[in-house]
């Protein structure tokens, strides 16, 4: 998959950006605060439809200006693509690819696949299992498009039964509907996880290798999905699934309704992440933590490829600065194949990375 070319208007500090990028090495180069994460982040953005730094699309619009615009000439399996995403402050972002109007994020995942690794995801295995669920949900969401819309739909459900675990002892009458919103939740949770638990299998085939290279043979790496206790077997049948969770919610019933607060469901998944036998998040050092987390992230850019024939494109946000000479040498090698976008803010010698094109960032303007 190749971004060939990218147009933004009002898109964070840009007011106005044209670009056509190399399909190999693209070096995006600027001092600090001038919009290289930006760039980055609109790129991703004709991906997934969200942003890994906003919590809201709204934050993605120029300060002062009512709307945004970002679009990118795509080429992937043999054919060429318009993504385009429209922004409005107060009206529902609208998605078009080659012009017709996508009814969901989840239409995307066909067209263009991104990995993003950015100096955060360095943390990926310290941190709690927040950001390794955001990690899988990334990944299995530019996959499956259904996974997509379950994600959603979850959500919403979660978002629902969380304010009527809330306020229900002031308004007695919202725990009529709870049944309803644990048996919708029990069936979305249950494709959440049946969708999670064929990811990480596949993922625990690809990262040990990688990261056994990557730390020059010396380190082992395990990955466990972890989902809720009733579940005996992730990797079974939906409806198995389904009816081990909705014990589990009755037996967790009265304890939500005192603790007023869903306490039952894979919102709390997590993918473990043990080096040599010992959890990587208690007792890994700085530089093993650094090298599993971006062991994950080339073996999710491995398995893009295998599902899809195709590299996705790799977005790699001044990381490099943060590794060692080494672990530099073991990237930069590792991804040859497939468009790279590489941020950084001393000019990198583009000697080092291959053939491509470098470009210089300046005020939110391109001056290559
Ligand atoms: P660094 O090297 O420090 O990571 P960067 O080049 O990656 O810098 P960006 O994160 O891309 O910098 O941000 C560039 C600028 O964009 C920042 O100064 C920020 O204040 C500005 N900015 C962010 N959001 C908006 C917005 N919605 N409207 C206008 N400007 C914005
Ligand atoms: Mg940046």
């Amino acid at each position: 998959m190749i971004v060939r070319a990218l147009s933004l208007d009002f898109f964070r500090n840009y007011l106005h950006l044209e670009a056509a990028f190399d399909p190999g090495v693209n070096v995006i180069c600027g001092d600090n605060a001038q919009g290289k994460t930006n760039l980055l982040e609109a790129i991703a953005y004709l991906s997934t439809a969200s942003s890994h730094r906003a919590r809201y699309d709204r934050e993605l619009i120029q300060f002062g200006v009512d709307h945004a615009f970002v679009k990118g000439e795509i080429s992937a399996r043999g054919r060429d693509f318009t993504l385009e995403a429209r922004l409005g402050r107060g009206v529902r972002r609208q998605l078009f690819s080659n012009g017709v109007r996508l009814k969901s994020a989840g239409e995307l995942s066909g067209v263009l696949n991104t990995v993003l690794f950015c100096p955060e995801d360095l943390y990926l295995i310290r941190e709690g299992a927040a950001v390794r669920r955001r990690f899988l949900d990334g990944c299995i969401c530019q996959l499956r498009p259904k996974y997509a819309e379950a994600l959603a739909e979850y959500r919403r459900l979660y978002e629902h039964k969380t304010r009527i675990l809330r306020d229900w002892e002031e308004h007695p009458s919202l725990l009529d509907t709870l049944d309803e919103f644990n048996l919708r939740m029990a069936q979305t949770g249950a494709m959440l996880i049946h969708y999670r638990a064929h990811f990480v299998k596949r993922l625990r085939e690809v990262t040990p290798p990688i990261h056994r290279d990557f730390s020059g043979g010396r380190e082992k790496l395990d990955l466990q999905y972890e989902t809720v206790s009733t579940v005996t077997e992730a990797e079974g049948s939906v409806r198995q699934i389904l009816a081990q969770l909705l014990a589990h919610q009755e037996s967790h019933r009265r304890a939500e309704l005192e603790a007023r607060q869903c306490l039952s469901g894979p919102h709390k998944d997590d993918l473990t992440v043990e080096l040599d036998g010992v959890p990587a998040k208690q007792f890994a050092s700085q530089g093993q933590t650094r090298t599993a987390a971006l062991s994950l992230k080339l073996a999710s850019r491995e398995l893009f490829f295998q599902e899809t024939g195709e590299w996705p494109v790799l977005l790699l946000d001044d990381v490099l600065s943060e590794l060692d000479r080494r672990r530099q040498e073991f990237v930069l090698q590792r991804i040859t194949g497939g468009q790279v976008f590489i941020t950084c803010c001393e000019e990198l010698g583009l000697e080092r990375l291959g053939a491509g094109r470098a470009f210089r960032i300046q005020g939110g303007r391109l001056a290559e």
